[in-house]
């Protein structure tokens, strides 16, 4: 998955260098020989300055996915407030929209009352939103003609992002198989064999039949021991999170 996402931003960046260059080859390639004529050393310091501006920007790039991922904002590493389609930052105000799938569907209104649908925008930060369409930027207007921007989704896709979200949220108990938001589950971390499983419970109810039920593990106190101190099974977990102590005391504490 990773290769292919890899190769494809290769691709792009491929895509974009060709648009970017065209018609500026013959420029390009005479004051590179003009430079290399006259001054060997800075033809190369410029490829080094190059290789380190992509180096620093990838790395912003990662450190901006990490943030995302963690649904916190890119800007200022805030935590950022989750909607349908769009995440929003409250403090720094920045915001990532995801548009609608099908065609046309991005209607963009201007002051003059007229309006241009397209597929997607692109905020260039520089006071301008480009209407693309097929992959074609083909109207640039100027920020201040700009009304406002209607994202225009319908019922049933509003419908199907919300079974989604609901989907992701749910935890299914590891006992009795019932779904419960997962922030409402109790989860135990246990190694039966060699490694360490994760288990989802409902209740403290279904948690202790569960642990009733299957007391053999690899070391034999697992339920009642610190994952932290344990150096008896592979451990797939942070033993450092601060839910799993918080459920292990408790654990302790009732046996
Ligand atoms: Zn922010
Ligand atoms: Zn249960
Ligand atoms: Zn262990």
């Amino acid at each position: 998955m990773l290769k292919i996402r890899r190769k494809k931003a290769k691709e792009e960046e491929q895509k974009e260098k060709q648009i970017v260059v065209e018609g500026q080859e013959n420029e390009l390639v005479e004051s590179i020989s003009l430079l290399a004529r006259e001054d060997k050393g800075s033809v190369k310091k410029i490829i080094t300055e190059v290789d380190t501006t992509v180096k620093e920007a990838t790395k912003e790039s990662l450190k901006s996915l990490k943030l995302l991922e963690e649904g916190r904002c890119p800007e200022c590493g805030r935590k950022t407030k989750q909607f349908l389609f769009t995440s929003v930052c409250p403090y720094c105000g920045w915001s990532s929209f995801i548009s609608p799938q099908q065609r046309k569907r991005i209607i963009v209104h201007l002051k003059d009352g007229f309006s241009i649908e397209c597929d997607s925008t692109f905020d260039t930060k520089k006071g301008d939103i480009l209407c693309i369409t097929n992959d074609v930027v083909r109207q640039k207007v100027p920020r201040e003609n700009v009304n406002y921007t209607e994202f225009a989704w319908t019922e049933e896709e509003i419908r199907e992002r919300k079974t989604q979200r609901e989907r992701e949220a749910t935890g299914i108990c590891d006992w009795c198989g019932a779904a419960l938001p997962k922030a409402q589950m109790d989860v135990v971390y246990a190694a039966f064999g060699a490694s360490q499983e994760r288990y989802l419970f409902c209740s403290s109810r279904c948690k202790l039949a569960f642990q009733g039920q299957y007391p053999v593990r690899i070391h034999r106190n697992c339920y009642q021991r610190l994952c932290e101190e344990c150096d008896e099974c592979i451990k797939k977990y942070d033993a450092s999170d601060e839910r799993i102590i918080r459920i292990e005391e408790l654990a302790k504490e009732e046996s």
